[in-house]
């Protein structure tokens, strides 16, 4: 399925630059769910890329197609969510790259957990709530890792416990027997268990307080410089993740809609759906203001109307924004390091006229 099915392409824009070290390059992943004549698209070559040691930040409302990229780039996507395209590159420890969506069973079994780990929503749900905390880590463990003595798997199912800030003597809990934040705790140290280079977080701390929320991730951020991993941070919260990412990616209906540093995308959002979502929450500095909000919901993605599928919601679209499709690529401005997929930042569609349609 290319992105100009349903739109007609209006320029050709460069290839995405690549970060001088990626861990992890995903490269025009597309996902359907449903199977026959009518499938719907809810992934649409959506490529991004990871540096080494980077946390990068997955943004936008529930739906847009942040946890269905994450599933499918570690290929744990349920029927009847199907890959249609794509490829996902991953670079192990020894240096080597690999094409998840092209490993054998066998071979991707080794690379999840050893070179890339998903810590889920729901720890409620991830954890088997019938074995306690150290049976579950120890099995694990011994699952990767075959060589390895039990006793020697207990050990290190303490030490990871102690990483995350829980007394070792817990791991005789069963999982109820533990509040929240700690069962969310257990979830991220089971994911580091074997030091994956790459950590996917997929709205890990959402059903915690703020306070909760705050502490997991300044600890996973702690562990990240010590340890050296790579994070991918999913979250609809926007604000969160301007005080923890790197860089900051926007997603909406199944796309990637405007991509930049952290700090960027906040100052300066040039999507107006990314400013919607600024919008969305509390500023997290400097005087309070009132929160507008993003009129509308997001389209029917089996209904897909054609040109930017924001335009429907969007204060700025033009004319053209109903016929043809914005493409994700580099803004009239020329910003290092940002791309946005919106006609009014297309090169050579509105120059000059920008402050004016903006202020409109
Ligand atoms: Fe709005 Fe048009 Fe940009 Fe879409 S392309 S976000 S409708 S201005």
């Amino acid at each position: 399925m290319s992105q100009t099915d349903t739109s007609t392409q209006h320029d050709t824009r460069a290839p995405a630059p690549t970060p001088s070290d990626p861990v992890l390059e995903i490269r025009d992943l597309s996902v359907d769910y449903g199977f026959g004549g009518d499938p719907t698209h809810v992934l649409r070559e959506v490529s991004l890329t990871l540096a080494r040691g980077e946390v990068l930040g997955l943004a936008g409302e529930s739906g847009c197609g942040k946890s269905t990229l994450a599933y499918a780039a570690t290929r744990l996507l349920p029927p009847p969510g199907l890959i249609t395209g794509g490829e996902v590159w991953l670079t192990g420890r020894d240096g080597r790259r690999a094409d998840l969506l092209a490993l054998s069973d066998a071979e991707l079994r080794a690379a999840r957990w050893r070179d890339i780990a998903i810590v889920f929503q729901g720890a409620m749900s991830s954890l088997n709530p019938v074995y306690r905390v150290e049976r579950q880590l120890v099995d694990g463990i011994l699952a990767h890792r075959p060589g390895i003595r039990r006793s020697e798997a207990r050990e290190r199912a303490a030490e990871l416990l102690r990483l995350v800030g829980i007394s070792a003597d817990r791991l005789r809990s069963y999982p109820h027997q533990l509040s929240g934040g700690m069962r969310q705790r257990v979830m991220i140290a089971m994911a580091l268990a074997l030091e994956p280079q790459v950590l996917i977080m997929d709205e890990p701390t959402t059903a915690l307080d703020v306070v909760m929320q705050r502490q997991i991730l300044e600890q996973v951020m702690e562990l990240r410089e010590r340890l050296g991993f790579s994070v991918v941070l999913i979250t609809h919260d926007v604000s969160l993740l301007v005080e923890v990412a790197d860089r900051i990616a926007v997603m909406y209906a199944g796309e990637i809609v405007e991509t930049a540093v952290a700090r960027d995308v906040y100052t300066r959002p040039r999507h107006p759906y990314s400013a919607g979502l600024l919008g969305s929450f509390p500023p997290l500095h400097g005087p309070r203001r009132e929160l507008t909000g993003i009129p509308g919901a997001p389209p029917d993605l089996s209904k897909r109307p054609p040109g930017c599928p924001f335009a429907p919601r969007c204060p700025h679209a033009l004319d053209v924004c109903r016929t043809e499709l914005p493409l994700l690529g580099p803004t009239a401005q020329g910003e290092p390091g940002r791309r946005v997929a919106c006609h009014l930042h297309t090169p050579g569609l509105t120059d000059g006229a920008l402050p004016e349609l903006l202020a409109r």
